[in-house]
């Protein structure tokens, strides 16, 4: 007999294979299973022979139903929480039952597996001992284009989630600030039939998605290796900008800040530019 808990278990990204063998037992043995989408998980559940009763539990739902489930789960109920891939609270449904879980001082039990952030990481060619999962950007360009400003300077290697309408734009965002050669791995449709992995320079990355409309088809993951470890140079030409920023266009401090600096216009503008929107 499972114990009672709350099971958060990663089901796969894409090929059905990657479930693991405790996923399966845990799914078939639990009280109850919740699904973001219990029609979308039923085909996977149905494919693993699993027939325990599925609610849904979903962003729309999550805070009004969180007490319910938890007042099984006092009532020593075995519930596993899954999400339509990978696995759940990664972008996904669960962050208010899991608190409620600790709060209430109910076991919260990890069945581990496939997460597409992992599993693109793995194969990225960049640095991974050190990485900033961001997620999502946000839909509005500005909103977007503030928090690369905010990131264009992070040393360690970035990872965002992406959607085939967005992609182009937000790549095309990230060129501005962080530059084009910046290099970067674009991991698309990961364990399925048009797999992809793209290890180049951002300009290199838009250009491939631009020159097919089915490359911009699947689900992606974007990592972007960190920015360069600043130098004297680096901070040096960030002080100068600033200065210069304080009574002068961007262009023209960026004019004169090459001249004082003997630096590249390329790098001073992308500077700048981060300066400015960083207010
Ligand atoms: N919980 C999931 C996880 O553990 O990765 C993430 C869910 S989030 C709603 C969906 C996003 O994850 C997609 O838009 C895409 O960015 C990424 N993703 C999921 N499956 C993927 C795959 N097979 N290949 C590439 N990216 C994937």
């Amino acid at each position: 007999m499972i114990s009672a808990g709350l099971y958060v278990v990663a089901t796969p990204i894409g090929n059905l294979e990657d479930i693991s063998a405790r996923a399966v037992r845990t799914l078939n043995e639990v009280d109850l299973i919740l699904a973001e989408d219990s029609r979308h998980s039923g085909k996977l559940l149905q494919h693993l022979g699993v027939h325990t009763p599925v609610q849904a539990y979903h962003d729309h739902n999550e805070l009004k139903v969180v007490d319910f489930f938890l007042e099984r789960l006092r009532a020593n109920q075995s519930i596993a929480l899954i999400s339509d891939a990978g696995t759940p609270l990664i972008n996904d449904p669960g962050y208010h039952l899991v608190i409620a879980a600790h709060k209430h001082g109910i076991r919260v039990i990890p069945v581990p597996g496939p997460s597409a952030v992992i599993s693109a990481l793995s194969v990225s060619g960049l640095p991974t001992d050190r990485f900033v999962y961001e997620g999502f950007l946000p839909n509005k360009q500005a909103a977007r284009r503030k928090q690369l400003a905010a990131l264009a300077g992070e040393q360690r290697t970035l990872v965002f989630y992406e959607v085939p309408h967005r992609i182009c734009a937000c790549i095309g965002d990230m060129v501005d600030y962080f530059g084009p050669d910046r290099i970067a791995t674009l991991a698309k449709e990961i364990t399925k039939h048009f797999e992809t992995i793209r290890n180049d320079t951002l300009a290199g990355i838009l250009d491939w998605l631009q020159e097919d409309p089915l490359h911009q088809k699947g689900e992606f993951v974007l990592m972007v290796h960190g920015a360069a470890v600043d130098t004297g140079d680096e901070l040096e030409s960030v002080r100068v900008l600033k200065i210069l920023l304080h009574s002068l266009p961007v262009k023209e401090a960026v004019a004169a800040a090459a001249k004082i600096m003997d630096g590249k216009k390329n790098r001073l503008y992308r500077l700048a530019v981060a300066i400015k929107d960083k207010g």
